[in-house]
This record gives structure tokens, sequence and C-alpha cells, in this order.
């Protein structure tokens, strides 16, 4: 037989170590007491009690006895009886959770109070008014939360009496006053819910702690767990604790404080005090919190008492602690302490401030901060909280914050960029017609799509600011302006701030400040105490990962870049844009031919310019790997679009032949479902000699950058491959080319030559695939969508919104990795790859190397790299190094 579980335990039996049962601050509380902290006395009730309750309706029935014995010994520690007449103890009742849920549920204070006690409490502290006002809030806060009259009610019978009497505060209410609305309240209580307000004071006790056990399941506590991802079976502990007061006078009063700053980390006390209040003032905010200096200056014994209790809490959990805390008659009481939240900023410096001062280890450091955090430290943001309401909230797709003017299209974006003003492109959506205009733009607005949208999914890649889905602005392009339900109107060329970790939209200029870590991270230059802390933490991730992070990059700007994020090599580098701009003829002249001869004129002209591209790209990846990714969308992509260039046909009276037979070409090559149509190494397989012309421009590159006395280091990557035959046929194409351009030049070119893996059927083939590939990539950004069988952009805009709302997942797939669906097929992938050939390299190179979460997936994967956009490094070598620890 196991021994009888125990539901409640004293404060003193407890400790930080059973927050599982006592909740966080239960756990707090203990500790504090054990550490000889001034703890006003009291016990808990355990979430197991909680969970009974919620589960079966009723209290374990040992609970009753359980409670009763703790409440004796509350009591004779208290030296006073439970709502006795003559000296009433009383006592709060609250929640808490293992996981810290501010507010969400509820705390109910002055338990005990009642018709006998109410003089007797007027007798003890001298202070006949405190003792009505404490029965009212009693009164207000029980009838509230445990017999659920409505709290606009109280507060109507409050504003009533008020106006009655000509008095603006609650404060101003005096005695007989706050005696009739006793009165007034009782009835109230009795009228609304049918039963009189019990006086009895234990009856009291069970009610609140019911009410607290049920207020678990609040609506407001089930909507923030559902937001943080907090469990929803785990229920909540209740504390039981003698009241203190702070609104007793003077020498009394309330606050909270932080052993240091939790908006920048600084060193020194941080906090908010409100002399002659109750704990719950300085929470709600109903009267402006004062400086902690304020206790200094008026308790001077107090607050030196407070700063040594808190200097000891930081020293025993090694961490930023908050506390809350009442001054009655000049005692100091503390009520509760926890690891306290933080900023960003604060967490990166407190992390190695506490190295600096030998209390925790680089490890520990580097698992208390991580990759979100440092993602938001590397854009720009506005200089103070926007005060003014913003025009539309969205959603913070990509974080940062930009000022420009409104611009309604791509070639208006263009246009004003070209005359040196700063622009904010905001479209109903964007399409990838709308990207010369996403470059130039400081930020990207839409009012439809998500965070998996065309425009945030290209915004985050080029680390640009984006507010996505603001559905409230109504988007006139025609008309050049776009309109608020508030009525604004905001004309092309008005000024507008978008700030991307919010993600608002305001009118007017708000002011930036620059990334100081950003900037100290690209130009390796110390800046500050901030930048310092996040360059040591990237130190020592980069020591202890085994994943390597490298870049999705295809120019040398953003090459350089990458390398100088700490990227170490390309992972991606997509040929695609190479065809783009003006080199688009060339590609139709490619089409277009109708022989070899044509065709080997039209590749000969491309060679260069490809070749070109490389080159750079290798030289500033010099030592480093770069895995180029042979051309992978379909090729109408490269061509105009059908309906446009049909209705041009047929509005011209005598079009040119070159335009017909470009309709033809078009009509013959388009597609019903391009994504899955003709593209990667089916295109490769089809249109003779493209592989070819791209695998020489890379060999004949290499070559080029040896002879400058540089490692050029490429890699051939052959994308969209379902069978191992598909590959054979690719790899003997390009091993030719190899051996041409060796024979040619007269040294070796030797590459690794590999394939992606993101087609399903390559997964499950992958033993096979291994034979004739020297790496695998993951691309897992399609690997989702065919597993999933959806298209990202469909999917997106039309059910996603009820995925994630309904919980078929809880963040979309694209985000971050499927560990159960796609990340198995990676397993399995590796697994088969290596049995094929030890020693395979295997990385990944889709949206997801740069997401935090499936950085940690790759890494328990066993896989040997991560690929992402450039401004995502930084937060991809931290967690790879934090997937480490
Ligand atoms: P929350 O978890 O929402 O912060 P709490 O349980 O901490 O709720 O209580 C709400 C307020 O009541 C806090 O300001 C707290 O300091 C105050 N309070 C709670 N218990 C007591 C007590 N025994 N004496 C005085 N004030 C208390
Ligand atoms: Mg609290
Ligand atoms: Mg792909």
């Amino acid at each position: 037989m196991s021994t009888p579980q125990q539901y409640v335990y004293a404060f003193a039996d407890g400790s930080r170590e059973m927050a599982e049962l006592l909740g966080g601050k239960g756990a707090g509380l203990a500790e504090m007491s054990r550490m000889g902290l001034p703890v006003p006395p009291g016990f808990t009730v355990t979430t197991a009690a909680c969970r009974t309750f919620l589960a079966t309706g009723e209290e374990p029935s040992e609970l009753g006895l359980e409670v009763a014995r703790q409440l004796a010994s509350l009591e004779r520690v208290a030296g006073r009886t439970l709502g006795a007449p003559d000296n009433p103890l009383l006592v709060s009742v609250r929640s808490g959770g293992r996981f810290s849920m501010p507010g969400m549920m509820e705390t109910v204070l002055d338990i005990g109070l009642g018709d006998a006690s109410v003089a007797g409490l007027a007798r003890v502290t001298g202070n006949e008014r405190f003792a009505w006002d404490s029965y009212r809030r009693l009164l207000q806060m029980f009838g509230h939360t445990v017999l659920g009259v409505g709290v606009g009610l109280f507060e109507d019978l409050i504003q009533g009496r008020k106006r009655a009497h000509g008095l603006k505060d609650d404060s101003a209410l005096d005695i007989g006053q706050l005696e009739s609305l006793v009165a007034d309240f009782k009835s109230l209580i009795r009228k609304e819910s049918g039963a009189d307000f019990p006086q009895d004071p234990v009856e009291q006790l069970h009610l609140a702690m019911r009410a607290v056990f049920t207020s678990w399941n609040s609506e407001r506590a089930r909507l923030y767990r559902s937001r943080e991802h907090i469990p929803d079976d785990l229920g909540t502990a209740v504390n039981v604790q003698a009241m203190v007061f702070g609104n007793l006078g003077r020498d009394s009063g309330t606050g909270v404080a932080f052993t240091r700053d939790p908006a920048t980390g600084a060193c020194g006390l941080y906090g908010d005090y409100l002399p002659d209040a109750q704990g719950e003032d300085v929470v709600s905010g109903v009267r402006d919190a004062l400086s902690l200096e304020v206790l200094r200056t008026v308790l001077p014994d107090v607050y030196g008492e407070l700063a040594g209790h808190l200097g000891m809490l930081e020293r025993h959990y090694r961490d930023l602690c908050d506390v809350e805390f009442t001054v009655e008659r000049g005692k100091l009481w503390v009520l509760q302490t926890r690891i306290g939240k933080r900023t960003a900023e604060a967490a990166f410096r407190i992390a190695y401030d506490l190295v600096d001062e030998e209390r925790v280890s680089e490890d520990e450091a580097l698992a208390r901060v991580d990759g979100a955090s440092l993602n938001r430290l590397m854009f720009p943001r506005f200089a103070r909280r926007p005060s003014d309401t913003p025009l539309a909230q969205g959603i913070a797709a990509s974080p940062g914050a930009a000022v420009g003017a409104v611009v309604f299209d791509s070639p208006s974006a263009v246009r004003r960029h070209q005359e040196g003003q700063g622009v904010v492109l905001v479209r109903a959506e964007t399409t990838p017609d709308d990207l010369p205009g996403m470059i130039v733009a400081e930020a990207v607005v839409t009012s439809r799509g998500g965070k998996t949208s065309h425009a945030a999914v290209v915004a985050r890649g080029m680390g640009k600011v984006c507010v996505c889905g603001a559905a409230a602005l109504t988007v006139d392009t025609a008309e050049r302006r776009l309109t608020t339900p508030s009525g604004v109107v905001v004309h092309e060329g008005d000024t507008v701030s978008v700030d991307g970790t919010a993600g608002t939209v305001h009118l007017g200029s708000l002011p930036l400040v620059d990334s100081e870590v950003r900037e100290s991270l690209e130009t390796g230059v110390r800046m500050g105490a901030l930048s310092d802390a996040v360059r040591r933490a990237l130190w020592h991730a980069d020591t202890a990962a085994h994943l390597e992070v490298r870049a999705n990059a295809d120019t040398p700007a953003d090459a350089a870049l990458a390398r100088r994020l700490g990227a170490r090599g390309i992972g991606l580098c997509r040929t695609e844009h190479m065809f783009l701009g003006e080199r688009r003829l060339l590609v139709e002249d490619l089409i277009l031919a109708r022989d070899h001869a044509a065709r080997a004129e039209a590749m000969a002209a491309l060679l260069p310019l490809q070749r070109l591209d490389f080159t750079g790209i290798l030289r500033a990846m010099d030592g480093l790997p770069v895995t180029v990714r042979l051309l992978d969308p379909p090729l109408h992509e490269f061509l105009p679009d059908l309906t446009e260039l049909s209705v041009r046909v047929a509005m011209s009276p005598d079009p040119k032949p070159r335009t017909r037979e470009l309709l033809s070409a078009v009509r013959k090559l388009h597609e019903r479902n391009p994504m899955l149509g003709l593209r990667g190494v089916r295109l490769g397989l089809v249109v003779p000699g493209l592989m070819a012309l791209q695998t020489r421009a890379v060999a004949e590159a290499v070559d080029q950058r040896r002879r400058a006395g540089g490692d050029p280091r490429a890699e051939i990557m052959i994308p969209l491959v379902a069978t191992e035959t598909e590959l054979r046929m690719a790899r003997s194409e390009v091993d030719q080319v190899l051996a041409d351009v060796s024979r040619e030049t007269g040294r070796r070119v030797d590459c690794p030559i590999g394939t992606m893996i993101e087609l399903p059927r390559a997964a499950v083939t992958a033993g096979r695939i291994a034979s004739c590939a020297d790496f695998f990539s993951f691309g897992t950004n399609d690997l989702t969508q065919t597993v999933w069988g959806m298209s990202r952009d469909d999917a997106e805009a039309a059910f996603f919104p009820l995925y994630l709302d309904r919980e078929v997942f809880a963040v979309s797939p694209f985000e971050s990795l499927d560990e159960e669906g796609v990340g198995e097929l990676v397993i399995r992938a590796v697994e088969a790859g290596r049995r094929t050939r030890p020693g395979l390299m295997t990385g990944v190179c889709g949206e997801h190397g740069g997401d935090p979460a499936s950085v940690h997936f790759f890494h328990r994967a066993g896989l040997d790299y991560v690929s992402c956009s450039p401004f995502r490094i930084p937060t991809a070598r931290l967690e790879a190094g934090r997937a480490a620890l």
C-alpha cells in the first residue's frame, strides 16, 4: 500500500524543488520561509488537490481535515484565531500554478472578516476606517470571485455614494459612508446570488479555495495558457497566508522590486512603491506608483533590509528575482518571489554579468538566452513605445522598426527610392511581381495574409520589417490611398512608421534607434555591454555546437554579409534570380531556339554572365563550401504571363513574329500545377544543355578563382529528385562537364555532387539515392508541401487560420518543422543515406534552418549543418550551440 498523499504543506515544509506540487508562488514562499526571510506564515494546498477537484467536482475527502490542522497551527504561530471577534486573524487565499500566469486566476484578500470581527479589527489596529474599508473590499472581492456577482454592480454603488456626497476618490469615503456601503453590498450579494454573505470564517475560507480551483478554467486563464503553451491539466495550488496591511498610514506601504533593471539588465535595485496602500493597488495600477527611492527616503531602514533580502535571493536563485513586499507600520514583509521576467536586452546582459560575478557558468548563461530574443535585437526599434493609437494592428511578421512614405505599388516604390526617399510598400497582398518594390522598401505592410504569406516569407528572408494581415486597412491601389475604420485616410507619400516587432502601423514618423547588436556583429567592432554579451554568447555557442550554420545567399554581397554574421559557407545558392531582369531576353531566346545552333548561341551568351555570378560568390566565401543549386523553378516563371501576352497579341493589329512565337511557346509551357510540373531535375533533363551550362559556369569560376590564388569550394546540388535514376542521369551530365573543363584547363575540377531531398519518394528511397549523392540537403519547404500535400501560398490564406484556431497544429509547419511527419522522414533518410554512404554530408536549406525549435530538432537528428538567410544566422548559431548543451 502506498503512503497516503499529503494535500497541504506548511510554508516551512516546502521548497523550491516542489514547484510542480506547490505551484511557483507556493514554492517561492516556502523557499523564502526556509531562508529566514520575513514571510507572513501560511500553508499551500497542492495542485494535486486541484486536479482532483477539477476532475470530480469534489475536494479530496482528506482535504478538510488537513486544512483544519494547518489552520490551527497557523493560528498558533500568529497568536490569533481566524475571524475571532476580538483580535481576528485574516488570511489571503491566493492562486498560483506551476508556471506564472500573472493576474489570470483569482486571489481573495481579508478572508475571515465579518460583522462580528470588524469592530475587533478596528480596535487592534486603532483604525476604524481601515477596518470598514477592508470589510467592503472583502465583500466586493468575495462577492465577485466566489459568488459571481458582477464587479460593475459594486462599482456602481460606490460611484453613487461618491456622487451623493460630492466626493472624487474612494479614499475620501468616511467611516459612516463605508459602513453603509457594507450594508448595501450585503443586500446586493443576497439579491444577485440568492444567498447571504457567509459570516462563518471557515466557510469563507473553503468557498474561496474552491473559487481559486475553479479559476484555473476561467476563459482568460485558458486563453493565456494556449498562447503561452502551458498545459491545461496542471491545475493551480492555493496559498493561504496571514494578511499583512500596507494601508495603515504613512509608515506602511506596498511595492514590487527587482534585483536588477528588467528592461535593460543594468545592476542595482529597481521597482515601484506606493505608501499607505495594499498590494493590489500597485498591480492594478489604480494609483500611480512611485520609485523605490521614495521608500529609501521615507523608511531608510526598511529599504536597507529589502536590499539585503533581494541580494540574498539573487545569490540563492543565481538569477534576476522580483518580489512583492508590504510594509506594515515599519515592519517589512515579503509576499512573493520568482525568477523575474525580462526583455531580450536584459536577458543577455544579466546572463553575462552573472558569469562575470562568477555566479553562473558559461553554459548556464547560454541556456538562459535564446535565438528569438537575439532575433529581436538584430533590428532597429522605436526609441519609446508609441503612445498614440496605431492606424492598424496586424501580424508581427518580420521584426524591427521602419519609417517611410507610403506607396501602393512596386514601380512607385522604385521611383521614390531612386529619388532618395524611404518608402513603405502597402499592398492588399504581395506577389513575386512586387519584388523590386519590396527590395527597395523600408517595410512591407499587407492587409491580407499571415506569417507564412509571400510578403512575410520574403520580408523575413531579406531582414525587412513586415506587418501583414492588418485587416483594418482598406487598401485602394487605384486611388492610391488607404483608409481605416475610424476614417483616417492616408495618401501616397504620407509618412508612416511600421513596428514589425509589435505588428503595428502608425501615422507619422516615430524616432528610431539602430541595432547596436547588428552593427557590432556585422563590423566586428565592440559597441557596448549588450553587444559584448551577445558576442560572448555566440562565441560560446560556436564552440559548443555540433551543427554548422551556413547561409542561403545568391549574391556576392549577401555572401559577404552572411560571412560577417558567422556563416560557415553557403548551403543554398539559388540560381534562378540570375536568369531574371535583363537576362530574361536571353532565356526567351533559349526557349524559342528551334535548333541546336540557336540554342548554343543563347547559351553562349548566358555562360559568361553566370560564371561572373559564381566567381563573386566564391570569392566572398573563399575557403568555405558554396552549394550551388541548379535551376529549380518551372521555366514559364521566366516568361511573360500567358493572359497578359494573349491580350497584347490580340490588341495589336500586327504583332511581331517573335511575340507570336513567344505566345505559342508560353501556351505550350503553361502548366496547371507548376509546383508539381516541369521543374528541378526534370527541367534539366528535358532542356538539353541547361545543366551543362550551369555546371560549366561553376567549374570555370572555380578554375578562375584558383588561378587568382583563391580556395574555391563549390558543390553542385540537383533539386527535386524523386528517383536514383534521375540523379544518376543528371550526375553523369554534370560529371562529363567537370571532366571537360578539367581537360580544357589542365587542372582537375572536383566538386562534390549532391541532391536535395525534398520529395517524399526521395526521402523513402534515400538509401538508393545516396549511392550517387555526395551529400543530402533537405529542402524542408518543398518537403513540407509535398508531405502535407498542400501549397504554402494557397493553404496559408485558405485554411491555416482555422487550423491554428482548432489546434490541428499549434504552429504552421512551414514556420516550425513538423517533427512527427516531415521530421520522421528526415531521420529515416539520414539513417538510410549513411548506411549506403558512411560519412554522407547532410544539411537543411529550407526556411526551417533559422527557426529555433527546428534547429534543435536538426541537432537531434544528427545533421551536419543548417542553412538560413543571412539575418537569421546569429539566431541559428545561438540555437545550434544551445541544442548541444
Ligand atoms: P497575482 O498572482 O495575480 O499577483 P497574488 O496572489 O500575488 O496575485 O495577490 C494579489 C495581491 O494581493 C498582490 O499584490 C499581493 O501582494 C497581495 N497579497 C496577497 N496576499 C497577501 C497577504 N497575505 N497580505 C497582504 N497582501 C497580500
Ligand atoms: Mg502576485
Ligand atoms: Mg524546393
